[in-house]
């Protein structure tokens, strides 16, 4: 089972306050600026990652990324709130040894991805090897994005099926989150990744009772051609988009394809 967050920054952040009054000892601080309702679930790692964003909604959205990925591992776990600021995600970098690495816990695999209003992270066992991401959707994409993101066969299908934007949008979220899921990311060039059309796996997406598409299949695609060896035997679905999520594209990869439950931050069992 891989288990997943798929939301939207300010759902997070609301529900998140609320966790964190119950816990808090005290009032947030004015000291505490913009991260006062929150401090008392973040660590110190949380902390210099959100001061550093230099704008608000930068700030908003690596707080609620790190909060879900933190969550959903407690949630895994079996744990509750309170042991939220003492779980320690390492994410100590290998080429520098900075804290902005991939996050890693002891045998577990962890991915997460923002992007403008939306977070989303994926826990899995450790041989899952498990990437996500997620793409706003956009009304285009931008421009020269067929020749820098697809491959030449990929290229050629988008061609034939014209010029929307969000399957290509989703074919950009394939790739990151199989590169990310490799451990190499953008490094390698996504235009020479290419992934199937057709899916050779199928697993169930499990949704929460309040999304509708509960026991709807998740379509697996296997990496076809790929630059280097270490995104070989991957494969990646498409979150499909529940009701409300149609500003959003995510992609799950893994090597080992499995059921996804698929949840929103306010639904973890903690
Ligand atoms: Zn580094």
């Amino acid at each position: 089972m891989i288990d997943v967050v798929v939301d939207r920054v300010d759902a997070v952040l609301d529900a998140a306050a609320e966790v964190a009054a119950t816990l808090a000892t005290s009032p947030p601080s004015p000291l505490d600026g913009d991260l006062g309702p929150w401090r008392v679930l973040l660590d110190g790692d949380d902390r210099a990652a959100i001061s550093a964003r230099r704008f608000p909604s930068d700030r908003r959205r690596t707080l609620a990324g790190r909060l879900v990925l933190r969550s959903l591992l407690l949630d895994r776990l079996g744990r509750s709130w309170r042991d939220l600021p003492d779980l320690l995600v390492c994410r100590t970098c290998d080429s520098c040894g900075a804290a902005h690495g991939r996050p890693r816990y002891p045998s577990m695999s962890l991915s997460s991805a923002s992007s403008d209003g939306w977070v989303s992270a994926a826990v899995g066992a450790e041989r899952a090897a498990v990437g996500i991401d997620i793409e706003a959707v956009r009304e285009t994409t931008w421009s020269g994005f067929d020749g820098a993101a697809l491959h030449p066969v990929e290229r050629e299908h988008f061609r034939r099926h014209g010029s929307a934007a969000r399957p290509r949008l989703q074919r950009w979220a394939d790739k990151e989150a199989v590169l990310k899921a490799a451990g190499v990311g953008l490094r390698v060039d996504p235009a020479a990744l290419r992934i199937a059309e057709q899916s050779s796996t199928r697993t169930a997406l499990r949704c929460a009772p309040e999304r509708n598409g509960s026991g709807s299949p998740l379509e697996w695609r296997r990496v076809v051609v790929s630059p280097t060896s270490a995104a070989e035997g991957f494969s990646v679905a498409a979150i499909a988009a529940a009701p409300g999520e149609g500003g959003a594209a995510a992609s799950i990869a893994s090597t080992s394809p499995d059921d996804v439950r698929l949840r929103s931050f306010a639904g973890l069992d903690l």
